[in-house]
C-alpha cells in the first residue's frame, strides 16, 4: 500500500521529493525509497493512506532533497507540512530520549508515542511544552508590537512566552506582558491553538486589551516594543505563525 514517508536527517531536516518546478511532496511509495536507520514510527493516516516517520541513513535518490521543516511550509501542500510537524516531534522524542531520568537505564520504544525504561519500568510520553502568544490592543486602532532579539528578520511580532509550572494560562499571559512590556492588561480572550513543532510546543493564541501603565521594554528579550496604528503597520510575521493569524484576525484580513 502506498505510504507517506516522513524522513529526517540528523539536523531534523525533512526529505521532500521534487514533482515539478517549485512543486514538492512528501515521498509517497509502497516501500521506503531510501535507506533508513531508525525504527519506523506509525503516524495517523493522511489523505486516507498510511504515514510513517523514519530517519534516513545514507544517500537520497536524485529526485529528493532536504528542507528545513519551517521552510517546507512554503513548498509542501499544507496537510503534508502539518503532518510533518508531528512526525518531527516523534522522531526527536524517540531519537533523543535514550536513558531514564530516574534510574539511568536504557529506554526503549513502547508505543509510537511513548518510551519505557528497561530498568525501573517508568514510561514517558512525547512531551508538549505549552506557550502563549497575545495580541494586546488599545482602543480600536492600536496594537502592541514587539521586536524580539531572536527574530532573524526585521519584523515586529507579538508578546509570547512559555507557561511555567504552577501557573494558569491566563496568568502566563498577564505575566509575560508585564515582564516584557511593563503593561497591565484586561479582558483576556482565548483565540485558538496551533502545534508548533520547533521543537515541541503548543502555541495558544489570545487577545487582550490594554489596561494601564507605560511601556518599559525588557531589554534581555526585546529590541523594541511600541504601539502601532492599524493603518501604519510595520513588517509582520509570515503566514503560518499564530502571531500572523492573530494580527490578520484583528486587522480584518480575509484568508
Ligand atoms: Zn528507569
Amino acid at each position: 500500500m502506498k505510504t507517506y514517508w516522513f524522513a529526517f536527517n540528523e539536523k531534523s531536516e525533512i526529505v521532500v521529493e521534487k514533482k515539478a518546478e517549485d512543486e514538492y511532496r512528501i515521498p509517497f511509495a509502497e516501500t521506503v525509497p531510501f535507506a533508513i536507520k531508525s525504527e519506523i514510527i506509525t503516524l495517523p493516516d493522511l489523505n486516507g493512506s498510511p504515514a510513517k516517520a523514519v530517519t534516513i541513513d545514507g544517500e537520497l535518490p536524485s529526485t529528493c532533497s532536504f528542507s528545513g521543516l519551517r521552510d517546507s511550509y512554503s513548498i509542501l501542500p499544507f496537510e503534508e507540512y502539518y503532518a510533518a510537524g508531528k512526525a518531527s516531534e516523534l522522531i526527536n522524542f524517540h531519537t533523543n530520549i535514550r536513558f531514564c531520568a530516574h534510574c539511568g537505564k536504557e529506554m526503549v520504544r513502547k508505543t509510537d508515542i511513548s518510551r519505557i525504561c528497561t530498568g525501573c519500568g517508568k514510561e514517558i510520553w512525547a512531551p508538549v511544552q505549552p506557550a502563549i502568544i497575545v495580541l494586546v490592543s488599545k482602543g480600536e486602532d492600536e496594537v502592541l508590537l514587539a521586536k524580539s532579539k531572536n527574530f532573524k528578520r526585521p519584523y515586529y511580532g507579538l508578546v509570547a512566552g512559555f507557561v511555567e509550572t504552577g501557573e494558569s494560562i491566563e496568568e502566563t499571559v498577564r505575566r509575560e506582558v508585564m515582564e516584557e512590556t511593563g503593561l497591565k492588561i484586561k479582558n483576556i480572550r482565548y483565540y485558538k491553538s496551533q502545534p508548533w513543532p520547533y521543537p515541541n510546543n503548543l502555541m495558544l493564541g489570545f487577545f487582550a486589551e490594554y489596561e494601564s501603565g507605560d511601556i518599559k521594554v525588557q531589554e534581555e528579550e526585546l529590541v523594541d516594543c511600541r504601539w502601532f496604528n492599524r493603518h501604519a503597520m510595520p513588517e509582520i510575521p509570515r503566514k503560518l505563525s499564530m502571531a500572523r493569524m492573530l494580527l490578520d484576525e484583528w486587522l480584518g484580513v480575509k484568508e
